[in-house]
């Protein structure tokens, strides 16, 4: 990973190296942090970076640390400030991801929210593709069940719920998979890893709802205005793990992942293995968005000179 030269730490700009915590910090020893994930993303003439939605983004991080009582010193607006003063100061010549991590900060033993210090960092690193290969990840279905709403709640993005991420993920590495595909406790499609997952069926796209113990994905949402512009019909509702075996189609969305095929789920391959054409349409829109070829859809992206 390469990160960029400055981080924001706890109200200052400094240098990435210097934004440190103590090991007896508690989100270090109890998980007890929340974080964020955006995209920025070299416009054509190497003059700005395009930060995409990253109000929502904000918004998402500020309720991500509501959900654990974390508070933080500033609003929507004042957050998404931080994104561009820092995006100024790095200046970078490439595309990039940026990580937002709010956390309890305090050194209490007691694994509680309440009265624990908050603290709050930004830095950022240079990004391209997470998956590597576009052509269709072999996934399995996990053992690892996604966590529940009345656990951990799957919404936000708690860093400790990423332990049941890192289960998933690492045994399907270690059985030879690219990615796993996570249930929910009542055995219905989750998602992936580190993204949401997408069928076609029919020339139908189906999801399942954000009540199925899923990430309320900012990708997630792109995909149903960028179906609804291509004329896709969209069903949010519950999959079986055997709809997966026949689907006509199917992909991982999410900010890493952006959108990436899926060719086969337990070894059975999805259509002929291949990005199917739902898929690369989507895609392909999808990129023309984040890179701002698409006018209408300029308001997603948060404009910063880099030059
Ligand atoms: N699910 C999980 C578990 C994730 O970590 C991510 C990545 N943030 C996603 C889904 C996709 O969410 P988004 O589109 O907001 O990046």
């Amino acid at each position: 990973m390469s990160y960029l030269p400055y981080a924001y730490f706890d109200g200052d700009y400094v240098a990435f190296s210097d934004a440190k915590v103590s090991v007896a910090t508690h989100a270090l020893q109890y998980g007890t942090g929340v974080f964020g994930g955006i995209r920025g993303y070299l416009s054509h003439d190497e003059k700005t970076i395009n930060i995409f939605r990253l109000p929502d983004h904000c918004e998402r991080v500020i309720q991500s640390a509501g959900l654990v009582k974390i508070q933080l010193p500033f609003d929507t607006e004042g957050l998404a400030e931080i994104f561009v003063e820092l995006t100024k100061r790095n200046a970078p010549k490439g595309n990039v991801y940026y990580r937002p991590f709010a956390y309890k900060a305090g050194f209490d033993l007691t694994p509680k929210l309440t009265n624990v210090d908050d603290g709050f960092t930004l830095y950022m690193m240079a990004l391209e593709d997470y998956y590597g290969a576009d052509e269709g990840l072999s996934a399995m279905v996990s053992a690892w069940r996604r966590v529940n709403d009345n656990m951990i709640p799957a919404r936000g993005k708690v860093s400790g719920a990423y332990i049941n991420s890192s289960l998933a993920k690492d045994d399907a590495l270690a059985y030879g998979f690219d990615e796993a595909i996570m249930l929910n406790e009542l055995g219905k499609v989750g998602e992936g890893s580190a993204a949401n997952l997408m069928m076609v069926r029919k020339g139908v796209l189906v999801t399942p709802p954000i009540t199925a113990d899923i990430l309320e994905g900012i990708t997630r949402r792109t995909m149903f205005q960028i179906a609804t512009d291509l004329g896709i019909e969209i069903e949010q509702r519950s999959i079986d793990r055997t709809e997966l075996y026949i689907a006509d189609e199917l992909f991982f969305c999410g900010t890493g992942a952006q959108v990436t095929p899926i060719g086969s789920v337990d070894r059975r391959p999805v259509g002929d293995g291949k990005a199917g054409k739902i898929t690369r349409a989507i895609a392909e829109r999808f990129h023309a968005i984040v890179r701002g070829k698409v006018t209408e859809y300029e308001q997603w992206l948060t404009k910063v000179p880099v030059v």
